[in-house]
């Protein structure tokens, strides 16, 4: 027996990292690892995977923005090239796993939206 929730926004739940059944039990339990379980309504996250999808939505966002970043250091300060060294890799590495959690969220709220068929109960664990 599952008791209704109402509608969470895919959006809404991905930003905040939030179970997309519920909106209120915490997705992550580490810095991108999913619970296992929501916490607040106990929806199974353990068959849940976005794969690659998140990681290549924040690869053509983080790229783009660094490239111009760079270019425009250099050609305007034209610092020594320890700089850019020193500089860029943790930009990069702070944001993209600053984005890829609301990414992941979002794709994730986004496919147990899509695969409900059953009221919008969600279908995680179970088959084709
Ligand atoms: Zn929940």
């Amino acid at each position: 027996m599952t008791e209704p929730f109402p509608p969470v926004g895919p959006f809404s739940a991905g930003v905040r990292c939030r179970c997309p059944r519920c909106g209120v039990g915490r997705l992550y339990r580490g810095i991108l690892a999913l619970n296992e379980t929501c916490d607040a309504c106990s929806l199974d996250f353990r068959a849940e995977d976005s794969a690659d999808g998140p990681a290549f939505f924040v690869m053509f966002i983080i790229g783009p923005v660094i490239v111009v970043l760079a270019v425009w250091l250099e050609l305007t300060a034209h610092p020594p090239i320890w700089v850019h060294g020193l500089l860029w890799p943790p930009l990069v590495t702070i944001g993209a796993i600053g984005l890829l959690r609301p990414f992941k969220a979002t794709l994730i709220a986004l496919q147990y939206r899509n695969r409900s068929g059953d009221g919008g109960q969600g279908q995680f664990g179970k088959s084709e």
